[in-house]
């Protein structure tokens, strides 16, 4: 699993930083940044899904495989 954000979508709503904290944060502006998503191996790739369909802006992107 890979995921892409697009900033210029964010609306800094949060819900991804609620979704998966680990995954997800948000910048001083409130927009989002990844954490720690280099590896694309994340613990909870329910977590990550939910987050991607939960941004009211569609910014999260979510790449299986
Ligand atoms: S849920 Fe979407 S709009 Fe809200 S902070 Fe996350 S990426 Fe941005």
């Amino acid at each position: 699993m890979r995921i892409t954000v697009d900033t210029d979508r964010c609306v800094g709503a949060g819900q991804c930083v609620l979704s998966a904290p680990d995954v997800f944060d948000q910048d001083d502006d409130g927009l989002v940044t990844l954490v720690g998503a280099d590896s694309g191996d994340f613990t909870d790739e329910d977590a990550v899904r939910k987050a991607g369909d939960l941004c009211p802006a569609q910014a999260i992107a979510v790449h299986e495989g």
